[in-house]
């Protein structure tokens, strides 16, 4: 197997480098990869069914270009390298055990650039053992000068658009890092939303107790505050004045445009029972609650428990050890459904009796939306729905008593790739890319609208993420990238800085030999936009690129996986338009589902992993690519088990060793070869279909397991001696070019074995044939195996050796009866119509008997059986005869066959249209 990579992989060394042709051409692309870590087979995927795609339209005649290239922008890299620099040793062993690095590579890792070069090095080599058609040509990183320049006039011309807009916003920031960080950038937590809370101040003396929160029409109903006792708290001074918060809330107030000093400590055990007060609510105690986590927003919460469950439950449970009785839950919101405390209607009609019951916030959840959509505050709070309440009493409590917002994540355990906490920050003189602009908004969906979409069902997500996306912090203080072009100080992010690339691959290959200096904005219009402008250099390697661009643009298809719908795939639409003019627009995406190991989601940083080099030495290219392209259609999730992946193997030396031995049979050809290149028909134009409209899985269940089905009951079928006619050498030929674009290795092998001219990944797509399909003779073989398959099963379950075996094939009138059942439209009214022939209703009690049989087969036969039943009806008799000597070959009995119209054997009345009745004595 190994061998026959290597000599495959030496045919392919530079065959896949598309310069413009005059055929039309298919350009796809994948999102690039950020090269940190090794590739897992969840990553084999998302570049092999791609590629699958690719090999099919390049042998459907398309000039076909696959490029690929290496994000390396940002601050991972960096991050990774300090950690390895200090020695941490979960980055050290993930490096060194499981992605294998030799010792004296990890050594040099200190330094970031290492890691992204010797990555990609690793990523071109395994990609290209995997048989990935990618230009290589075209390579480039992120970071190369010409791509620095091509980013400069990407900004230049969205920031002379108006698209980018410099403002204070809350952004993920690590501290440890100093810098904004991106879903890239994050361990743990990428999915993570910044919510905007209102604080709410309490007094306590001469000192402020804030707690936070996200209904504060709700401070009417506050009946208490909860601390945690076990918890130590700060007194600070804030801007000022004297607060008491949790030591992680005074760091995190600190990067909100606060100044924070902390003065001393205070254990939470003295602050209970202490009296607080707020204009709103009034006096109320500091109860205890072990349930207050100091890292969620101030590390204090005030206690609405006709409101909240939570707060309900809490104070259920002190007041049942006898304690803080003289406390009632206070209600402040009417909502259908519910009584006066809908917390304790939740609570009781849940029949949760403890804290810590798992349902808890599901049912926090429903208390929450129900007051939301449709409660309304009590006339004396105002009498506002809670859907304005919320916001006019945040506005009041904010001008009146001192209330400010503090910015908090709605998700615990945020995690930087350095391994820092990551906390929200107001960052000023940051630069957005103003996503939020209604009128940009609308020509991204206008684009969609015209975007061909697979599967088509993540639709719904792209409108939903243009309609949501707010505007995106795009500059960074720290990492690899290009500097923002009118303000230097600033580097683009990763995610901005990779939205247009697609472009640049069309001439990757012709700017290398370009010094960068050259490549001015006024060069990139030219090649991109055709302006024209004085004095362009190397005016005619310009017009190369133009022309080339002109070629490949716009792409058909862009490749990636589902969750980059809410950030990358989107954001590369808002580029595009911006940038390029209609007829350049993307044409098509393609969404993947995601890998799963074992049934457990993949995760580098877990180690629940499968290396992609891993997998093809033990099992090969092939298996690798039919196991990951075959057990899941591209936007399903699919699942690597290494049992299932080894019958992928066997499946594969099985389809070598037939088609090897089948193409050299030299029997001249028969009925049954015209049978099987009649079913072979199908298997292509299905496979064809399947292949157009990226169903890769359902592209292998034709072209392998059906096609070997075929041939395998095309072997049976021979007779005693035979290997088969010279038809098959043809047969092979059309079934090894199905199977290229998946396991190109042995397709490519066969093909030079088979004697074939050039390289299978260029032949000529095979084409259906309509004069080769002839459907009666299928219809009359698939009756002779299913009667076959009946046989064995009589001869299974009656346990004994036959002696003979009759036949009894429908008469002529049951096939009447089958027709007219199969086209009643009114089921009921079926038997009247049969009656009304005289002929028919002779036969009475027959009939009806034969209209409830004719009723269940045609539940169970094939619908297009039914319909050429309907057509024509086969010479059943005839088809058996013509079988006599394979049935008795196959079953070592004489085999007899008779008209069950003409017999009086009682079984013979069994016999149906399509299923004879079987007599085995
Ligand atoms: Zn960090």
């Amino acid at each position: 197997m190994r061998q026959i990579e290597c000599d495959v992989l030496r045919l392919w060394e530079h065959a896949f480098e598309p310069d413009p042709s005059n055929a039309d051409k298919f350009y796809l692309n994948v999102a690039y990869p950020y090269p940190s870590g090794a590739m897992h087979v969840g990553h084999g995927r998302t570049y092999i069914a791609p590629d699958v795609i690719a090999r099919f339209w390049r042998m459907r005649g398309r000039t076909v270009l696959y490029p690929m290239a290496f994000h390396v922008t940002g601050a991972p890299v960096i991050g990774i390298s300090k950690r390895i620099a200090r020695g941490d040793q979960k980055a050290i062993s993930l490096y060194r055990d499981l992605y294998k690095v030799p010792p004296e590579v990890l050594a040099a890792f200190t330094n970031p650039l290492a890691i992204v070069r010797h990555f990609s090095d690793e990523y071109q080599r395994v990609m290209s053992a995997c048989g990935i058609s990618i230009d290589w040509r075209r390579r480039f990183t992120t970071v190369d000068p010409q791509y620095s320049r091509f980013i400069e006039w990407q900004w230049k011309h969205l920031g002379e658009e108006g698209h980018v807009v410099k403002g204070a916003h809350p952004v993920r920031y690590c501290p440890q890092c100093d810098n904004p960080v991106g879903d890239h950038d994050l361990l743990e937590g990428d999915k993570a939303e910044i919510l905007r809370f209102t604080l709410v101040m309490f007094h306590w003396n001469d000192v402020l107790i804030p707690t936070a929160t996200l209904r504060p029409e709700t401070i009417y109903g506050v009946t208490n505050l909860w601390i945690n006792p076990d918890v130590t708290y700060v007194k600070a001074r804030v801007d000022g004045a004297l607060w008491i918060i949790s030591r992680a809330a005074a760091q995190k107030i600190s990067l909100q445009d606060h100044t924070v000093e902390i003065c001393n400590e205070i254990p939470g055990t003295s602050l209970i029972d202490q009296v607080v007060s707020h204009p709103l609510c009034g006096e109320i105690p500091i109860l205890p609650a072990r349930f207050v986590d100091p890292d969620m927003a101030s590390g204090i919460v005030m206690s609405v428990p006709a409101h909240a469950p939570f707060d309900y439950i809490a104070l259920r449970d002190l007041q049942a050890d006898g304690r803080y009785t003289a406390i009632s839950p206070v209600p402040l919101i009417t909502v259908p459904g519910y009584g006066t405390l809908p917390a304790k209607d939740a609570v009781e009609r849940a029949g949760i009796t403890d804290q810590d019951d798992p349902r808890m916030d599901t049912l926090t959840q429903e208390v929450y939306s129900a007051e939301f959509g449709s409660g309304r505050l009590y006339e004396q709070y105002g009498g506002e729905p809670v859907k304005l309440a919320r916001d006019t009493v945040s506005a009041y409590m904010t001008e009146q008593f001192g209330s400010i917002p503090l910015y908090e994540f709605d998700t615990r355990s945020v995690v930087c790739r350095c391994g820092g906490q990551v906390l929200v920050k107001i960052l000023h003189d940051q630069w957005f890319l103003q996503y939020s602009d209604p009128a940009w908004k609308s020509q991204v969906s206008n684009l969609l609208e015209q975007m061909s979409l697979v599967p088509p069902e993540v639709r719904t997500e792209f409108e939903r993420t243009i309609d949501w996306l707010k505007d995106w912090a795009c500059t960074r203080k720290v990492g690899l990238g290009t500097r923002l072009p009118w303000d230097p100080a600033w580097l683009i992010e990763p995610l901005s800085d990779s939205t247009v690339y697609m472009a640049y691959y069309t001439i990757a290959h012709h700017l290398k030999s370009f010094s960068p200096d050259l490549l001015t904005p006024e060069v990139f219009d030219y090649v991109f936009l055709g302006r024209e402008s004085p004095a362009l250099p190397e005016r005619e390697k310009l017009d190369v690129m133009r022309k080339e661009f002109l070629f490949w643009y716009p792409y058909d298809f862009r490749f990636s996986a589902k969750d980059l719908i809410s950030n990358h795939l989107t954001f590369q639409l808002f580029h595009h338009v911006a940038i390029f003019p209609k007829p350049l627009l993307p044409k098509g995406m393609v969404v993947f589902g995601m890998g799963l190991l074992n049934g457990a989601k993949m995760s580098s940083s877990k180690g629940n992993v499968f290396l992609l080099e891993d997998a093809i030495n033990e099992f090969g290219a092939d298996t690798v690519r039919m196991f990951l392209v075959g057990s899941a259609e591209p936007w399903q999730d699919f699942d690597w088990r290494n049992e299932l992946v080894a019958s992928a193997k066997r499946q594969i030396e099985r389809f070598m060793i037939t088609v090897e031995e089948s193409s050299a049979a030299t029997g001249t050809p028969d009925e049954l070869d015209r049978w099987l290149g009649s079913r072979l028909q199908g298997h292509i134009t299905r496979m064809t279909e399947a292949l157009e409209r990226f169903q890769t899985r359902q592209a292998l269940q034709e072209a392998f397991f059906g096609i070997e089905s075929d041939l395998k009951w095309y072997r049976r079928r021979l007779p005693e001696g035979s290997a088969g006619s010279s038809y098959l050498a043809e047969f092979c030929s059309a079934w090894v070019r199905l199977l290229a674009p998946i396991i190109p290795f042995s397709s490519e092998y066969l093909w030079k074995k088979l004697g074939r001219p050039g390289m299978v990944s260029f032949s000529d797509w095979p084409a259906s044939d309509q004069a080769a399909v002839d459907k009666r003779l299928e219809l009359a073989e698939d009756l002779l195996f299913r009667t076959v398959e009946d046989i064995e099963s009589i001869v299974k379950i009656i346990q004994m050796s036959p002696s003979t075996i009759t036949i009894y094939t429908s008469p002529a009138w049951k096939y009447r009866v089958f027709q007219a059942v199969a086209r009643a439209v009114d089921k009921g009214a079926v038997i009247k119509d049969i009656m009304k022939d005289e002929e028919m209703r002779k036969r009475g009690r027959e009939v009806t008997d034969a209209v409830k049989q004719c009723t269940t087969l045609i539940h169970r036969l094939p619908p297009d059986v039914v319909s050429q039943l309907l057509e024509e009806i086969p010479d059943e008799t005839a088809t058996f005869r013509k079988a006599e000597k394979f049935l008795e070959k196959e079953f070592g009995v004489p085999v007899v066959v008779r008209d069950a119209g003409e017999s009086v054997h009682a079984k013979a009345s069994l016999a149906l249209p399509f299923k004879p009745a079987l007599v085995i004595e």
